[in-house]
């Protein structure tokens, strides 16, 4: 009897629904938990491993000296690297490619580079519509460089003391 008198007046007054409206204002006024992608980007950590990217010095030169240190060490083989000469007799790469659908993020491939070449940056939007265009060549990761360098440098120089 009690019970369904008291079923009686909840139903009478609302109550559910007010303590749902109750429920929904109190969020109305709190701090979002999600944000407006990809208007609005989180936090990017500066040990962040995303695409790739080949690094020039401030002067233009390339970074990379083609040892093949990084393509040694790759365990995914994403890296195939030949080396030649230049035109000042430099030791450079002639051939730079990674397969980005072999890589496993690890960073080996940065961490094993004597010159801060290679390196993994923050840009994680590079979804492609087909496989083709996830072969990365040389012209593309300096690109990649060129478009990045202020990042790059600012998180290798974050993270120097670590190394
Ligand atoms: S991040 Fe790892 S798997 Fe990817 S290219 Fe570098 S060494 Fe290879
Ligand atoms: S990117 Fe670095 S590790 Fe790889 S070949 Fe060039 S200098 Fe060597």
């Amino acid at each position: 009897m009690f019970k369904s008198a008291l079923f009686f007046l909840k139903s009478l007054f609302l109550i559910e629904i007010l303590k749902g409206l109750y429920i929904t204002f109190t969020y109305m006024f709190k701090k979002r938990a999600t944000l407006d992608y990809p208007y609005e980007k989180g936090y990017l950590s500066t040990r962040f491993r995303g695409e790739h990217s080949l690094r020039r010095y401030d002067d233009g030169q390339e970074r990379c000296i083609a040892c093949k240190l990084c393509e040694a060490i790759c365990p995914a083989g994403a890296i195939t690297i030949e080396a030649g000469v230049d035109s000042k007799k430099m030791r450079r790469t002639s051939k730079y490619d990674i397969d980005m659908t072999k890589c496993i993020y690890c960073g080996y491939c940065q961490e094993a580079c004597p010159v801060d070449a290679i390196v993994e940056g923050p840009n994680f939007e590079y979804a492609k519509e087909s496989r083709l265009e996830l072969f990365y060549d040389k012209q593309k990761l300096l690109g990649n460089g060129d478009r990045w360098e202020d990042a790059l440098s600012h998180n290798i120089e974050a993270n120097s003391r670590y190394k």
